[in-house]
């Protein structure tokens, strides 16, 4: 069964597509678009705009979009912008050529492997101007960079990570070795890579390896078996969905709040859970956060934090900071306030989520539910520096959704 076949039957589970992003105009990405909103409605239409080809058959191709494109709204993908998916959180991280210009969230670390890149020749095609795209569910986060290749994915974490890290790396390119360099897949740290490859395209041996190398990698799938890379460059055959072209199988992932995920190969049902990396006592977790409280007196405050909610959508989630200001006895405040806790962040850093919520407990201790995670956190107050405990089930909280 060809690409056309498959996605008939993916659509015939659907009555509607709310998104339908392009990530650029190449056959393999654009070819069926306009079939594709044929035969169901779409919503809106994302794209970077014009294509930068000119030949025949590339103005044939985009024209051929545009007719389809007419049945529903357009979104001219800008680096940044957000796609607004109730529960996702989906940010364009490049399109046209351009990337974003700051980190995803927080600061963003200095990338130790941008002085190994070697750039290769500027690529004038579609592929560089592919749309580039994280998804985030709660603290699970996946990236898309479509086609983008070499030069233009290093600008992207190069000279720091703009991106941060990964749970999911879908391949780019197809795992061609114009794409995916160590510079980039090394500094995602995805835990798991999915290659998007045909049995003659994509899956380059060079690609493929850098991909297998990548540090703290724990799994690695592939669409179909590279025929032309050998058995050294092809993962274990219960890995590929499609060891050969007798059916067309697909991989599924399917993504908790917690960062947690399956990954099932439809052909033989192998799933593989990842589970979620351990979000408790991480030092460093809060930035100010084992700092001991002097005094008794404090009153902790929820402060508007409006800087990342500058956005062209409206945001799924702004999120605050708590702040602490400290109290005279008498109730009056005493200088300034400051950060008491900002977000969360991952083992390496990366920040995954806000507070959205803050209350005190009987005891004293305090609850902050996050954006991220669906979970809400004590900090209890002990004999030494403030912790941080799950806490699950709490009387008289509810949970955030
Ligand atoms: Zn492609």
């Amino acid at each position: 069964m060809g690409r056309q076949g498959r996605e008939s039957g993916l659509l015939a589970q659907l009555s509607k597509l709310d998104y339908l992003l392009i990530t650029h105009y190449h056959n393999d990405h654009v070819g069926n678009a306009a079939a594709i909103a044929a035969k169901i409605p779409v919503g809106t239409f994302i794209d970077h705009g014009p294509t930068v080809e000119t030949t025949d058959a590339a103005t044939a191709l985009y024209n051929g979009y545009l007719k389809g494109r007419e049945s529903g709204r357009h979104m001219l993908a800008k680096p940044g912008d957000k796609v607004p998916i109730r529960d996702l959180d989906v940010t364009i991280v490049a399109a046209s050529g351009e990337r974003i210009t700051r980190p995803l969230s927080g600061p963003s670390a200095p990338n130790p492997l941008c002085g190994a890149f070697k750039p290769k020749d500027p690529d004038p095609t579609e592929n560089a101007r592919s749309i580039g795209s994280m998804i985030a569910f709660g603290r699970f986060r996946m990236v898309d960079l479509g086609d983008l290749t070499w030069n233009k994915e290093q600008e992207l974490v190069c000279p720091s990570n703009l991106l941060g890290t990964v749970d999911v790396y879908l391949t780019t390119h197809h795992g061609l070795a114009q794409s995916g360099s160590a510079v980039i897949v090394h500094a995602l740290r995805p835990r798991v890579a999915i290659m998007n490859n045909g049995p003659k395209k994509g899956g380059s041996p060079d690609a493929w390896q850098i991909v297998h190398d990548s540090p703290g990698l724990q799994g690695f799938w592939q669409l179909h078996y590279a025929m032309d890379a050998g058995k050294d460059h092809n993962v274990a055959e219960p890995m590929i969905a499609n060891p050969d072209e007798s059916a067309a199988h697909d991989i599924k992932i399917s993504a908790q709040r917690d960062g947690s995920f399956t990954v099932t190969n439809s052909r033989n049902k192998l799933t593989k859970s990842y589970t979620a990396p351990n979000v408790d006592g991480r030092p460093g977790a809060f930035s100010d956060f084992r700092r001991e409280v002097p005094g008794a007196m404090h009153k902790i405050t929820l402060a508007d934090l409006p800087a990342p909610c500058r956005r062209r959508f409206p945001a799924t989630s702004c999120g605050y900071k708590v702040i602490r200001v400290p109290f005279k006895a008498d109730g009056t405040a005493v200088g300034s306030y400051e950060d008491f806790l900002t977000g969360f962040v991952t083992d390496d850093g990366y920040p995954w989520g806000r507070p959205v919520g803050v209350a005190v407990d009987r005891d004293g201790s305090l609850l902050v539910s996050d954006d991220g995670s669906n979970t809400i956190w004590r900090v209890a107050k002990t004999i030494g520096p403030y912790c941080l405990r799950h806490l699950t089930g709490a009387a008289g909280v509810g949970s955030t959704s």
